[in-house]
């Protein structure tokens, strides 16, 4: 066999849609931030001086705005996150907050859909993050709209079916987009490819078959999904 050979199809690489252009943006990791907004932080009973902090969901999480996803399997209460996201054209560890937004790409609105009751099991045993968080389509995402300069800083909202959920300013986050990224680069080396989503402000509810997810976020953009 010769060396280029595997023993099946690898999976295909995962891209996100670029606002205004035809080319891809190539996916590596996600990352993102838990807590970072001090309302959502107390609506999720956690304590005020408890510092934000990072899990991850695997890449072909993506899902494109625009699609119909099934209600995710193991759950009776599949919650939405409205999050901000960064995606990087640059890398690197221990990155200065000084120079972190040197990195971005862009920003795009993206969804941090989650098996609430498999987190709050998880929770109370002291186990993983990951099937409630890093589940199949979990991570749905909007057009990055390429960026430079000071992070975004209007209003972030999610509506089902028109009825509005979650609406908060970005100015909120306890973390902002450049420590966010310093934080980050201390834990993992960050690369070109990466996704950061930052954390959700309050208003975390339960979705159901039909529903109709629309998010919006001044600046950067919009998502909508479905869910089936
Ligand atoms: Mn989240």
């Amino acid at each position: 066999m010769a060396m280029t050979d595997t023993p099946f199809t690898p999976a295909p690489a995962v891209f996100a849609e670029i606002e205004g252009s035809p080319a891809r943006f190539p996916v590596r990791r996600i990352y993102c931030v838990g807590r970072n907004y001090a309302a959502h932080r107390r609506e999720m009973g956690g304590d005020d001086r408890e510092p934000p902090f990072f899990f991850s969901k695997p890449a072909d999480a993506v899902v494109a705005s625009g699609s119909t996803i099934p209600y995710a399997a193991a759950t009776s209460n599949l919650h939405h996150e409205v999050e901000l996201v960064v995606a990087l054209k640059g890398g690197g560890v221990d990155v200065p907050v000084d120079s972190a937004l040197e990195l971005v790409f862009g920003y795009a609105a993206g969804v941090d859909l989650t098996r609430r009751d498999l987190q709050t099991a998880s929770r109370n045993k002291g186990q993983p993050w990951d099937s409630a968080k890093g589940f199949d389509q979990s991570a749905p995402l909007g057009p990055i709209r390429p960026w430079s300069g000071a992070a975004p800083q209007g209003r972030i909202s999610l509506t089902v079916n028109g009825a509005v959920r979650q609406d908060a300013s970005l100015a909120d986050m306890i973390w902002n987009v450049a420590e966010i990224i310093s934080e980050c680069s201390r834990l993992w080396r960050l690369a070109p490819g990466d996704l950061i989503y930052t954390g959700t402000p309050e208003g975390v509810g339960p979705l159901i078959s039909g529903d109709q997810v629309e998010v919006s976020i001044e600046d950067v953009g919009a998502l909508n999904i479905t869910i089936a």
